[in-house]
């Protein structure tokens, strides 16, 4: 008898926990943690312009409509080797660059490291002339060289090229030592629904090899997961993680009409320009909505009560209507 009441007081408390958690899951109008809703983020990061990039690991990203970012060093011989691939074709197939020195001889003083980055950032501009500059620029320092500048110079050096540090280099063969420790790098970002990354030398050749069996098998986990994994470069996660954090969404009015919401971003419009994912619940008859926000405006169906869509990151309103039918 007793256990039974203890049994149906545990179910209820349960079943209310399941319910207060429900609700505050779904709030009125929310900023997705990740951009479409995604669970977690992945990144592929490959330093020092291998060839085997440009032979081995490209096409494969590219069969896969998947984004690669490259630390290129243009200065340096494999750049060269492959320098038409680099400045004229693979800027067209979608991947990024990322700024790893021009030379990748280090930082022996702080003349010589400003003027590497200096002119790595020049190069990657110019293998990507249609875009805005100034623009952010992902940074990876260059590994097994002197670097010889403090904290605050090299802080300095980022904030002047307007460059955004990645995340410490990891990867195979010194961090993953086998296939399925690489593979438990998308399950763990997934785990967590936070970043995971998994960082390259040669691809398949060239020097610190994972081998093309353990890349192809990364892409393809990534492939079948792309449903639950936002696989992007480190300055579209930067830029979607800072916008979110300094952002803030309320319900300034609903009605049988319309809903109006107050978007309020801290962010830099000029530089951190990728669209939010927000979601947004609306009344039950609703099938489809118009959303504008200045003056764009767009359409969103309404799936589970509520509607998913891209808002710029700038402060004001957003007004969401039913759409005429
Ligand atoms: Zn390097």
């Amino acid at each position: 008898m007793k256990k039974a009441i203890i049994v149906a007081l545990a179910a209820v408390a349960l079943m209310s926990g399941a319910q207060e958690k429900k609700e505050a899951n779904m709030s009125d109008a929310e900023i997705l943690k990740w951009k479409d809703g995604k669970k977690a983020v992945f990144m592929l990061e490959f330093d020092d312009s291998c060839v085997t990039h440009v032979t081995n690991a490209i096409p494969e990203l590219k069969k896969r409509g998947m984004v690669g970012t490259f630390y290129i060093n243009a200065g340096n011989g494999p750049f060269k080797n492959k320098q038409n691939d680099w400045e004229k074709e693979i800027p067209k197939m979608g991947m990024e660059y990322g700024n790893h020195t021009f030379t990748h001889k280090g930082a022996p003083t702080l003349e010589e490291v400003d003027k590497d980055i200096a002119l790595a950032n020049d190069e990657i501009n110019k293998c990507f002339p249609d875009r805005k500059t100034p623009r952010l620029i992902s940074f990876g320092q260059p590994g097994g060289v002197p670097w010889k500048i403090t904290k605050e110079e090299f802080e300095k050096l980022l904030a002047k090229y307007n460059l955004v540090n990645r995340p410490s280099f990891f990867g195979y063969p010194f961090h993953a030592k086998t296939k399925e420790d690489v593979l438990k790098l998308v399950d763990n970002a997934i785990a967590k629904g936070e970043m995971g990354h998994h960082d390259f030398h040669g691809v398949g050749g060239d020097w610190l090899v994972t081998p093309m069996d353990i890349f192809t098998a990364l892409l393809d986990k990534l492939e079948a997961n792309k449903d639950l994994v936002w696989v992007t470069d480190p300055v579209s996660y930067h830029k979607y993680l800072t916008e979110r954090k300094g952002a803030e969404l309320k319900v300034v009015q609903k009605d049988a009409a319309q809903i109006k919401l107050q978007l309020t971003c801290k962010t830099d419009a000029a530089l951190y320009d990728l669209p939010l994912t927000l979601h947004t619940k609306v009344p039950a008859d609703w099938k489809e909505c118009s959303v504008e926000q200045g003056k764009s405006k767009t359409s969103a169906k309404v799936e589970a009560g509520a509607i998913r869509y891209s808002a710029e990151p700038v402060s004001g309103e957003i007004v969401i209507k039913p759409a005429k039918k």
